[in-house]
């Protein structure tokens, strides 16, 4: 499995349980309240938190946060975002523009529910709860250009320094012991303009609404020129102890993040400046610590036993809010297995809504594909106490079928009794889907092979077996498919060492191309097979093999051989021709030449051959033809060569003779073995012939020259009467050549 699918397998297994433990210790922990009190509660807040027409406050003109100076034109990114996450959850409100400190007051005073664009602070988390940060802006020091003095904030000391009144960088300021060098500003116009007008040295203030304000004003005169030690984490701020509405806020967060409006308004409103956003990254690493201070913080809860009821309820109600927001479907039924609760992610996998669900038995989901054995493994592990995992092909409301990977944990009370079911459960119908479609096009892979007219087998490289081989394969090494499998293919070649350059090749180039290759067959040692060879390295299963074509040209390769053999072999006797005779005289010639040795050519015509094939046909002169051949044959040496270079005209090589008598010899013996009678085809013959003979250096001392006197001297045994053998002498120059 490639390490990302690793990755991501083992990030979503720890999220599973993660859910499961938090579910489990809100069970615990709510031990005096029944899940479905908990749930129903929450119902409750969450009905009342629509109804509720929520005053909403956004700054006047602080732009790209907050533009617009009165109710009426309220606009912004804040404004924009805020509007999208109402409508996803549900909310009434009505927004209240006015400058920064007023609507900060009329918050703490109660005025305004909601402020939607409060950077995060810990004084002010004494007041207000935060949700996760929607742009986090970092803070800058804005100097006048042609100023040469101030480069940082170790520069600041005793300079007069702008700052807007309450903003993050106010209360900054303050902590850094600036208070009486600040001059308070009602917006950042305001103050950038004193700047520019070179009153002051210097203002502190986000980076984005400066640059913003900058460019609005057409203010050129002054640059961000460095960092402030302030960032700010703007979120939408609440009064405390509001989880519900927190945790509806958060969602609808996380849900304009995921569906894309989040990021639409931020380019809308941000597109200009370089800042990045607050990424997913951002938002997991910042609800990741907040989950697990719940955790550890309901722990010591436990651990007191003593607690305060509210804030016990609101712990609670916070974990019960990141169930809510779960990507991940969770279902608590009780010991029956009735449904006590669903999370909304239940209800957008499975469509059934909360009210429809509750009451139910989780088999409403049932499809029938699911294995009965995985419901009897489930229950089995369940009432033995154990989390049981497992994948379900189940049924939505719809009738739509869908996969999802569960896991269930049975939930004991404090007293060791069972009281609940917890599942915490991912629709991976897409996974497998893909993993369906992945085994489709394998499986259509497969069956090419398996239908190929090319021998395909694949080996693996490790253990250099055979781990897949198809049909045509099989029957190029004589074996069935089976058998293959397993077989180290190096006993296949002829030449083993063919396969040793194969596997070098591969290593260094991943690939050889029309390698022609030799093969042998076990099964049988007389069959020499040929193949076109290509070989391409790749991962089979995981592993690292060599996939191999074989283009079996053995039919090729034996009519090859056969046209080389008719090239050069006289098709009747079988002995070469005149073309084969000539390269080994040439050979015999030139071994002779360097090795200072003598050399015989004999040249051999029958006698009065034609009347044989006039009185008893043609056939019967074929039969003597090969008869001849056959008894020349035996009384030469294997380094020897006759061949048949005419009609009934032969000629023999010995490339090596000591004297001329013993060429003399082995031409009479030929001569006096085909005097010998002949019974062919119902026929006593017999025949003569007549040899003349010319020796290397003695006659000639280049082939042709050779080749013409011992043609000379066989006619001259002719012209003699025949049936006679005669060593070539000058004076049997032709008078017809
Ligand atoms: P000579 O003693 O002068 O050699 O007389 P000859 O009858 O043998 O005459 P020659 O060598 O000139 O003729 C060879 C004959 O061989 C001519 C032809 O009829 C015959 N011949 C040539 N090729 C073949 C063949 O492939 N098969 C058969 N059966 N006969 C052949
Ligand atoms: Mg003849």
């Amino acid at each position: 499995m490639p390490l990302l699918n690793k990755l991501t397998h083992q990030l979503f297994h720890s999220s599973l349980w993660l859910s499961i433990s938090i579910i489990m210790l809100i069970l615990l922990v709510a031990s005096n309240q029944t899940w479905a009190e908990v749930a129903a509660a929450h119902t409750q807040s969450h009905l009342q938190a629509q109804k509720a027409v929520l005053v909403v406050g956004s700054e006047q003109d602080y732009p790209p946060f907050a533009t617009g100076m009165t109710d009426a034109t309220a606009g912004g990114f804040t404004v924009d975002l805020w509007k999208a996450v109402a409508k996803e959850a549900n909310l009434n409100y009505t927004i209240h523009v006015a400058p920064f400190h007023e609507i900060l007051q009329d918050f703490k005073d109660g005025k305004i529910d909601v402020l939607i664009n409060l950077a995060y602070s810990d004084a002010r988390h004494q007041f207000a709860d935060f949700t996760v940060p929607h742009v986090i802006i970092h803070g800058a020091i804005f100097v006048r250009k042609d100023n040469a003095v101030i480069h940082s904030e170790n520069d600041l000391a005793n300079k007069s320094i702008i700052v807007l009144k309450a903003d993050l960088a106010h209360d900054y300021a303050l902590s850094k012991g600036w208070e009486k060098q600040l001059v308070l500003v009602g917006t950042a116009a305001e103050g950038l303009n004193l700047l520019a007008s070179g009153k002051h040295d210097a203002m502190l203030l986000g980076k984005l609404t400066g640059i913003k304000t900058l460019r609005e004003l057409e203010l050129n005169t002054i640059e961000a020129r460095a960092k402030a030690g302030f960032s700010q984490k703007f979120s939408f701020a609440i009064r405390e102890g509001q989880s519900e509405l927190l945790g509806k806020l958060n969602e609808g967060l996380a849900i304009a993040k995921s569906n894309g409006t989040y990021r639409t308004l931020y380019e809308k409103w941000f597109g200009l400046y370089e800042d990045k956003d607050v990424t997913w990254r951002d938002f997991i690493k910042y609800i990741t610590p907040v989950v697990f201070v719940f955790l550890s913080l309901s722990g010591y809860l436990l651990y007191r036993r003593k607690v305060d009821q509210l804030a016990f309820d609101l712990k609670l109600r916070t974990l019960f809010a990141a169930i809510e927001q779960s990507p991940i479907s969770i279902v608590i039924t009780d010991v029956d297995a009735n449904i006590e609760y669903v999370n909304p992610r239940f209800t957008e996998v499975t469509g059934y809504p909360l009210q429809d669900a509750i009451g139910q038995n989780p088999r409403i989901l049932k499809s029938g594909l699911t294995p009965e054995e995985t419901y009897l493994a489930l229950w089995s592990t369940l009432v033995s106490g154990q989390m049981w995992q497992g994948e379900l092909i189940n049924k939505r409301q719809n009738g739509e079928i869908y996969w999802e990977e569960a896991h269930i944990s049975p939930v004991k009370n404090k007293a060791g009794i069972l009281t609940h079911y917890v599942a915490a459960k991912v629709d991976i119908t897409q996974r497998k889907q893909n993993e369906e479609a992945i085994r489709q096009s394998e499986e259509r892979f497969r069956f090419i092979l398996e239908n190929s007219p090319i021998a395909v087998r694949i080996t693996q490289c490790a253990t250099c077996q055979v781990v897949f081989a198809n049909q045509r394969y099989a029957e190029l090494v004589g074996l069935t498919p089976n058998e293959v499998i397993g077989i180290n293919p190096k006993q296949y070649y002829a030449n083993p060492r063919d396969y040793e350059d194969v596997l070098a090749q591969i290593s260094e180039e991943g690939r050889v191309s029309n390698k022609l290759v030799e093969l042998h067959i076990p099964n049988e040692p007389l069959t020499t097979k040929w193949a076109l060879a290509s070989y391409l390295q790749l991962d089979y299963h995981g592993d690292p093999s060599v996939l191999g074509w074989f283009y079996d040209i053995s039919d090729r390769k034996a009519m090859e051989e056969q046209i080389q053999h008719l090239a050069h072999y006289d098709p009747l006797t079988n002995l070469p021709n005149r073309t084969l005779f000539e390269a080994r005289l040439q050979q015999a010639l030139t071994a002779a030449k360097r090795n200072h040795l003598h050399l015989a050519l004999m040249f051999l015509d029958l006698d009065k051959f034609k009347p044989i094939n006039d009185t008893l046909g043609h056939g019967v002169g074929d039969l003597v033809l090969k008869e001849v051949a056959r008894r020349i044959q035996a009384c030469l040496r294997e380094s020897d060569t006759v061949a048949r270079i005419g009609g009934d005209e032969f000629v023999v090589l010995l490339p090596i003779v000591e004297a001329e008598q013993d060429a003399i010899g082995v031409a009479e013996k030929i001569r006096q073995v085909l005097n010998l009678p002949m019974a062919l085809a119902g026929h006593d013959l017999q025949i003569s012939s007549s040899t003349g003979i010319a020796l290397y250096p003695e006659h000639a001392d280049e082939e042709n020259q050779l080749i013409k006197n011992a043609d000379t001297a066989m006619y001259y045994a002719k012209t003699i009467g025949r049936d006679t053998v005669k060593l070539y002498q000058e004076n049997m120059q032709r008078t017809d050549t």
